[in-house]
């Protein structure tokens, strides 16, 4: 057997002492519409949250979102969750996210961190499997056995998120794997099937047109209110680079 070498190190405690450290570092909040965000209080009998976002970054991936301790635990999914129990899903950790990431459905701006369209593909509650609430749920993510039972649209049900081996950057990486329970089918392919929003019910296509329109033409027809806005953000800040 190993012998358990890395403790706790300093560096990882520290990310601990500031949530939301690592999230708000990556984000340029005065280019991206993504929360900013703050680490909510503790609301222990309130059902935790989940959320599952499809994200067209440089890869397409969905982000698998788990409420715990006032922030949303995160993993990249590069081909999204399956309910074939012998199907194990590459899930990355990647950093927490704030609680209103959840309601984020929109595009992040090209060449900010993670450009590209989010659309909300599922969101409910979930629980701890053995029915022993957070406590429960903290201890399986910090042993890197979380099994949970979701509530969701599209994923309801049991399944467990097994942690492998963390990589060169300390990031670790997991297996989401559907458990074997009555809502398991190894013959339904979730991620072909359901490929609209749960919030809104548009397509990838119908929120990265929408996004574009919105937030990043450059060649607006209304001159006169593109100046002014101009103006506005001038006072604010100095002139952007073009
Ligand atoms: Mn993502």
């Amino acid at each position: 057997m190993k012998s358990r070498t890395t403790r706790t190190t300093g560096k990882r405690r520290a990310t601990r002492a500031k949530p939301l450290g690592e999230y708000q570092r990556k984000r340029d909040f005065t280019k991206t519409r993504e929360p900013e965000g703050s680490a909510a209080r503790k609301k222990s009998a309130r059902a935790l949250r989940f959320v599952v976002q499809k994200h067209a970054a440089s890869h397409l991936h969905f982000d698998f979102r788990l409420e715990l301790d006032g922030v949303m635990k995160s993993w990249a999914v590069p081909k999204g969750p399956s309910y074939d129990p012998t199907v194990r899903r590459l899930a990355m950790e990647v950093e927490d996210h704030p609680i209103e990431y959840n309601t984020f459905e929109g595009t992040i701006p090209k060449g900010e961190y993670g450009g590209g369209t989010v659309m909300v593909w599922d969101r409910g509650t979930y629980e701890a499997e053995d029915g022993g609430g957070a406590a429960s749920l903290r201890a399986g993510y910090e042993r890197g056995d979380l099994k949970i039972v979701m509530h969701g649209k599209r994923l309801v049900g049991g399944w467990v998120l097994v942690r492998m081996r963390r990589d060169e950057s300390d990031r670790a990486q997991w297996l989401l794997i559907k458990h074997r329970d009555e809502t398991a089918d190894a013959t339904f392919d979730i991620v072909a099937d359901e490929t609209t929003s749960v919030a809104t019910g548009r397509t990838m296509d119908e929120i990265g047109s929408r996004a574009r329109r919105v937030w990043t033409s450059n060649r607006t027809p209304r001159k006169a209110a593109a100046q002014s806005t101009k103006k506005r953000a001038a006072r604010k800040k100095p002139a952007a680079k073009r």
